[in-house]
């Protein structure tokens, strides 16, 4: 587990931040300016932004515990290589065991029923405001935290957290994702949660994650370079 670190802590100079740091650091590695399993050249990174290396190091450890670095030998750090078919699988069987009873239990508790905040999330979302995958990448946790944390439940909202699901996943974000599409989805849920419809509510989600799992799994010959895909069968998912 990597060491805590305050996101807001200043450098001696006060310009930059190790949060600063460490969002530039997470945009590079998830646009692959910084590709996939490649090694973390600290002083140049240092240089680059003018600062000493202790943000960058501190930086560096809080990506560590995103699970976008790994700790190499002598003190150093790589970038951890992009999901494969199967890491793509075993987080869309965690997020199907944890998400379509999220959404059901969401839309059955009227005191924490999220559907306003659902609404506004939705309302808010701007394509225009960032790159689509930043856009998206904020929206999309967001929404899908916002059912989760409605549940009350620390050990679920606990176990999707440390999967880190939607950087790993946004990592492999392609210009040509549908996000329209997930959107609309977004808001069948939202409105079968506000309706307080828990059946609604629990098909409306597990729709959106087969959709969405079948999307990444698209575009995967191109990011795996060709491996192929001849053991993932989307039948286990699909399956009610
Ligand atoms: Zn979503």
């Amino acid at each position: 587990m990597a060491k805590k670190v305050s996101v807001n802590e200043q450098t001696v100079n006060g310009r930059t931040s190790t949060g600063d740091v460490y969002e530039l650091l997470r945009r590079k590695i998830l646009e692959h300016s910084i590709p996939p399993a490649t090694k973390i050249n600290i002083d140049q990174i240092s240089k680059e932004l003018g600062v000493s290396a202790t943000p960058v190091r501190e930086a560096l450890r809080l990506l560590q515990g995103d699970n976008l670095l790994v700790a190499t030998s002598n003190k150093g750090y790589a970038t951890t290589p992009i999901l494969d078919a199967q890491g793509v699988r075993d987080l869309f069987e965690l997020r199907l065991l944890i998400e379509p009873w999220a959404a059901r239990t969401a839309a059955s508790n009227r005191l924490q029923n999220p559907a306003k905040e659902l609404e506004r999330e939705i309302k808010a979302f701007d394509s225009t405001s960032d790159s689509i995958q930043h856009a998206m990448i904020g929206h999309d946790s967001k929404f899908h935290r916002a059912i989760l944390l409605s549940t009350e439940n620390q050990t679920v909202i606990q176990a999707f957290e440390q999967s880190h699901c939607h950087l790993h996943l946004f990592r492999m974000f392609r210009e040509d994702w549908d996000w329209k599409k997930s959107l609309n989805q977004h808001k069948l849920i939202a409105k079968a949660i506000a309706k307080a419809d828990p059946a609604g509510a629990e098909e409306a989600m597990r729709a959106h994650l087969n959709s969405a799992y079948l999307g990444f799994i698209e575009g995967m010959p191109r990011l795996n370079q060709g491996r192929p895909l001849a053991k993932v069968s989307s039948s286990k998912l699909i399956q009610k």
